[in-house]
């Protein structure tokens, strides 16, 4: 292997920045060339290619988003749309290919590394911390930041006004943003995608909390929540109970953003610099990630495959205590 291809892909996640100047320094350092793809896939079938050197991914180690941009790619999902990548590849002399995204991005991979033998490295970057085979992905640790942020802000106008206040937050299908950014802004109750939670459960204990003379309340709400969403629970609470003024905030894109936390950067680095090393050993079609404190690999089929929940029960049961 002489030369290697990197790209991020499907939504954006701080510490993408962070991730591509590891993969740059750790080839170039190790002898190798690097080319930079634009577009994530999209850039694959349109050939916008550019190579990399130590420069290229000066400054960037603070910044969120992804310098490479990411998109989208529908024609990636076609046998003929991965021909026409594979022949730029060959093109240009790419030999193996690091590619930074979440799940879409790992099921084109497995496609891709199957139909034309590309060694292929997954990262896991996606605030969402959904994938299987890493305790973390990365921005995920910057996300929950923002909303914490976002969290703090809200209550000074909840407690000023005695407002309810339901915050959806983001995470697709999985929880891990609503219990972790719940917890940690004291939330009065969490509405998560993975737990059935009664309307009228939660009127009760929002009841009992007005008894208490709780001057404010903060539900959060996943966006993957069961029940519809922050405007639907909110509406229907308010049908039976209207103690306080009800209010509504959908936290949405700006959770994507802001620099990343130390966290996410560290994160970052070291699956950028294992992913070179595991093209170097010869390894393909697996992803990188954090378990305990250790960088694993996981086959990309086991990775697409396997769902796991990453709510502990633990964190589960002291959010209903406190
Ligand atoms: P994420 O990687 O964040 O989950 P997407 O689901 O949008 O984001 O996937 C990113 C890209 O991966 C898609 O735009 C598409 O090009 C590619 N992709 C997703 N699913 C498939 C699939 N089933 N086959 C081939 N390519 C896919």
């Amino acid at each position: 292997i002489k030369k290697i291809g990197v790209l991020t892909s499907g939504g954006d996640a701080p510490g993408m920045n962070a991730c591509i100047r590891a993969v740059v320094r750790t080839a170039l350092h190790k002898g190798l060339q690097v080319t930079g793809i634009y577009q994530g896939y999209q850039g694959l079938i349109d050939a916008n290619f550019k190579e990399m050197d130590t420069r290229s991914v000066s400054n960037i180690i603070q910044r969120g988003g992804t310098i490479l941009k990411t998109a989208r790619c529908l024609e990636f999902k076609t046998t003929e749309g991965r021909k026409i990548a594979y022949d730029n590849l060959k093109a240009a002399e790419i030999d193996a290919l690091v590619v930074i995204g979440g799940d879409g991005t790992f099921t084109g991979a497995n496609f891709f590394s199957k139909e034309f033998e590309i060694p292929i490295v997954g990262i896991p970057g996606t605030i969402d911390n959904d994938l299987y085979g890493s305790d973390y992905t990365i921005g995920y640790d910057t996300a929950n930041n923002t909303v914490i942020e976002a969290i703090d802000k809200i209550r000074d106008t909840a407690a000023s006004h005695e407002r309810l206040f339901f915050v959806e937050v983001m995470g697709r299908d999985s929880g891990c943003i609503a219990l972790n950014a719940g917890i940690a802004g004291g939330a009065e109750a969490i509405l998560l995608p993975e737990k059935e939670t009664a309307i009228d459960d939660l009127i009760s204990h929002l009841e009992d909390g007005a008894i208490k003379k709780k001057s404010s309340s903060i539900v959060i709400v996943a966006e993957g929540d069961q029940n519809g969403g922050a405007y639907y629970v909110a509406k229907k609470v308010k049908e039976k109970f209207d103690h306080y003024d009800t209010k509504v905030s959908i936290l949405g894109h700006l959770q994507r953003g802001g620099s990343p936390t130390s966290f996410d950067r560290v994160l970052a680095s070291r699956l950028g610099f294992a992913a070179v090393n595991e093209i170097l050993a010869g390894n393909t079609r697996i992803t990188v990630g954090l378990r305990g404190n250790e960088i694993k690999t996981t086959p990309i089929e086991e990775a697409i495959s396997n769902k796991e929940i990453k709510l502990s029960p633990d964190l589960l049961e002291m959010a209903e205590i406190l």
